[in-house]
């Protein structure tokens, strides 16, 4: 059974010199099914070029917290125009930050939930990054009542035991293979089984053992067999249930 990175973002700079062996690498690791984000309207474009066969991949375009003051109400219109657009699989990655974002909350507010209702309008899923912000981020996915994956999930159990309840998948990227990684470990244990997602957000957060060297999403196994001993599962079957969640979730 195959690997899934639900969160990967092959379409970034880091990966422009050898995307090739990437690619090679998730076949030879079993990595068949990843989701690929963009942030910008030409990223979104040059995602949709990535092609490898016998890997499936599906995209998603979103605008980031950390671009909210960057961005025009005509750029919001471009952004618009490609989410309804038949390639775009989910809204995303969207969100609060409130770590790097301290000034610009009620911006940060008004762009997040403008696409939350846009993506319902449209039918869609949304992919959420919450950090330092995870209350008004839940309030506005009750309001709004979207549906969808909370990306790197870093809050509390109880917290994510609240997302599920919203109809949200919880994804568990490397930082859970960390030593001091307590908390993400806690969520995967107290959340349901048919609810749970593991990403790498590559090139960001490098799992053990690559830890501090670019990520890629062939190292989304490292991050899945953690979650598996944790589990004590067996890894075929923690494999088949992540492939029912990510199909579930698409349905
Ligand atoms: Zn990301």
């Amino acid at each position: 059974m195959n690997w899934i990175d639900s969160h990967c973002h092959i379409n970034d700079e880091a990966f422009k010199d050898d995307l090739d062996e990437v690619l090679d690498r998730m076949l030879e690791n079993d990595v068949t099914k990843a989701m690929i984000i963009s942030s910008f309207t030409d990223d979104f474009k040059y995602g949709l070029t990535i092609k490898k066969e016998g890997i499936d991949f599906k995209h998603s375009l979103g605008i980031y917290p950390g671009d909210v003051d960057k961005v025009s109400e005509e750029d919001i219109q471009r952004y618009f125009e490609l989410m309804k657009s038949a390639e775009c699989d989910c809204v995303g990655e969207i969100g609060l930050d409130y770590y790097y974002g301290k000034d610009n909350k009620e911006r940060q507010k008004e762009i997040f939930e403008r696409q939350c209702i846009f993506a319902r309008e449209i039918n869609k899923k949304v992919i959420v990054h919450s950090r330092d912000a995870v209350q008004d981020t839940y309030d506005i996915l009750k309001k709004t009542g979207v549906k969808g994956i909370m990306h790197c999930y870093s809050d509390s159990k109880e917290m994510a035991k609240e997302f599920v309840k919203l109809g949200f998948y919880i994804s568990i990227s490397g930082t859970c293979t960390f030593k001091n990684a307590k908390e993400p470990l806690e969520v995967v244990k107290s959340i349901p089984i048919d609810r749970l997602l593991i990403e790498t957000d590559c090139p960001y957060l490098t799992p053990v053992p690559y830890r501090g060297k670019r990520n890629e999403p062939s190292y989304v196994i490292y991050t899945g067999r953690k979650i598996t001993e944790t589990l004590g599962m067996d890894i075929e079957e923690f494999k088949e249930q992540l492939n029912k969640n990510y199909s579930e979730f698409f349905n």
